[in-house]
């Protein structure tokens, strides 16, 4: 199994630094999860090879770029077949109160924590995530590897029991600092995000949804002080394998 990272910056792209995004790969299929602003356009393969899409949640640093996706597959002479989504129902009902209606180029299916699909060779397990809009974390499992991909979250929440002992934790770390200092108790700081990738027995730990005014390698310092061994940057443009 393989991830590429599509966009990383937490809460707004920047040039050249799309916003939540990334495609999991296993086989010949391809998943993209979170469509953040500018990750449309930053697919490593032809959008048209995208097998199906996951949106973690509503915001629109996670979402925005259904938007790109729904003009892309639609207005051309030969519009997509629907391509399998699964997301909370609330980004379905934002997505068709945009345009005013369901958008033919998707199949919908509403996902909650606890459900599981089967994309391919990819197995996916949502969980649901301490964040203030309905929003699934996820588990990707292919011959035995797991990836768990936290989306945005505070610390709270039983989501960690999905992420037990897995190859690779794709977190986001939203804030720097002391976790007590937090203006916002519903994402991580890249010390909580390495402190729980301990907890739960992660062997790796990639970061990610670092906001673009924020000193990257600093996130890595700190998260590498909690996590007790070397952290990882989610980069645009480049993959790792799980
Ligand atoms: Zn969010």
């Amino acid at each position: 199994m393989r991830a590429h990272v599509v966009g990383a910056s937490g809460t707004f792209p920047a040039p050249g630094k799309p916003a939540a995004g990334f495609v999991i790969e296993q086989g010949s299929t391809r998943v993209w999860c979170d469509a953040g602003p500018g990750t449309f356009m930053s697919l490593p393969v032809d959008p048209d090879l995208i097998d199906a899409v996951v949106v973690s949640h509503v915001h629109p640093d996670h979402c925005a770029d259904l938007l790109a996706a729904y003009h892309a597959w639609t207005y051309r002479p030969d519009p997509r077949d629907p391509v399998p989504l699964f997301a909370p129902q609330s980004v379905w009902d934002k997505l068709c109160g945009f345009i005013d209606k369901e958008p033919a180029c998707y199949a919908f299916t509403p996902v909650v924590g606890g459900d599981e699909v089967s994309l391919g060779s990819l197995d996916v397990r949502f969980s649901d995530m301490d964040h203030p809009v309905p929003t699934v974390g996820s588990l990707w499992t292919a011959n035995n590897r797991r990836l768990y991909y936290t989306a945005d979250t505070g610390p709270e929440g039983d989501w960690r029991s999905d992420a037990d002992g897995v190859h690779v934790m794709l977190s986001e770390a939203s804030v720097l600092g002391d976790p007590a200092d937090k203006d916002f108790s519903q994402h991580l700081t890249a010390s909580e995000a390495g402190q729980i990738a301990r907890d739960i027995g992660a062997k790796n730990l990639v970061l990610t949804h670092i906001p673009p005014y924020l000193d990257k390698s600093v996130a890595v310092s700190q998260a590498e002080g909690t996590f007790g061994k070397a952290v990882r940057l989610a980069v645009p443009g480049t993959s790792f394998d799980i």
